[in-house]
């Protein structure tokens, strides 16, 4: 099995596992560019799985449901009209066409019941861990996102990331604000910038460039805790509090 991004909208990746015959695809907000693809690589759709309910996810799912019927895998708490199997924490789900099968994990905060899918060595998780970022709080607490973010990073390092936009270059200008001596950020920075200028995704990332870049997983780094704290001109170390003022810091930035 592969797993290829097709480009949706301006920054989506709608993650798309395949084999010589058949696909699954991860958060279709736009139909159009997953039928070409599927047509152009003669590929039959198994599975459409989706991480949270915002339309730059779920868009493009009623209408790929209209040339395929196939099982909509997707959170049991979220509005998405086209979902046929409900999911939450623990559930497994296998797609057969490919071999593969996923456990699921509730990761609430970006949205109130968002979800990922973890298996084969990797992880879809929407638009709740990015490449050198997070999402935004839009339906969750600041708790939950960390808890939720926390639960992730306990995955193991070698774990690929699939997150789904290219957030990379611009996250990486917010962490370097955080963390300006992180040598592996710096790196990282180097890597990532080579890659979009040959056009190619930063995406995966894998859970040991987070641990060691991404701001939102190292609140516990004193660098990250004074950065914090110069943020909101207060003295704090507790995590969550930590998580919380760079969040509202990256919303400003
Ligand atoms: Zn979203
Ligand atoms: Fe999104």
């Amino acid at each position: 099995m592969e797993i290829v991004p097709v480009k949706a909208f301006k920054d989506n990746y709608v993650w798309t596992l395949r084999n010589e015959t058949h696909a699954a695809v991860v958060d279709p907000g736009e139909a159009r560019p997953v039928l070409d693809y599927l047509g152009r690589e003669k590929l039959k759709l198994a599975a459409i799985l989706a991480t949270h309910h915002h339309p730059d996810h779920v868009g493009g799912i009623a209408e790929l449901v209209q040339h395929y019927r196939v099982p909509v895998y997707g959170p049991r708490n979220e509005p998405i009209p086209t979902l046929t199997q409900p999911l939450g924490e623990g559930d497994r789900i296998s797609i057969p066409e490919l071999g593969v099968s996923f456990t699921v994990l509730d990761i609430p905060g970006h949205t109130r019941a968002h979800i990922a899918y973890y298996g084969a060595g990797s992880l879809f998780c929407g638009d709740t861990l990015f490449a050198c970022g997070c999402g935004r709080l839009f339906e969750g607490t600041a708790e939950q996102m960390y808890a939720s973010l926390a639960k992730l990073a306990a995955l193991p390092d070698d774990t690929k990331v699939y997150c789904g936009h290219e957030y990379t270059l611009a996250n990486i200008g917010f962490a370097k604000a955080v963390e300006p001596d992180n040598r592996a950020l710096s790196a990282r920075e180097a890597r990532d910038r080579k890659l979009r200028e040959a056009g190619t995704p930063t995406v995966p990332s894998t859970l040991a460039d987070e641990k060691a870049t991404n701001p939102f997983l190292r609140c516990r780094e004193p660098a990250v805790i004074d950065s914090a704290n110069k943020y909101l001109g207060a003295r704090i170390a507790d995590p969550v509090r930590v998580f919380a003022a760079i969040r509202d810091w990256k919303n400003r930035f």
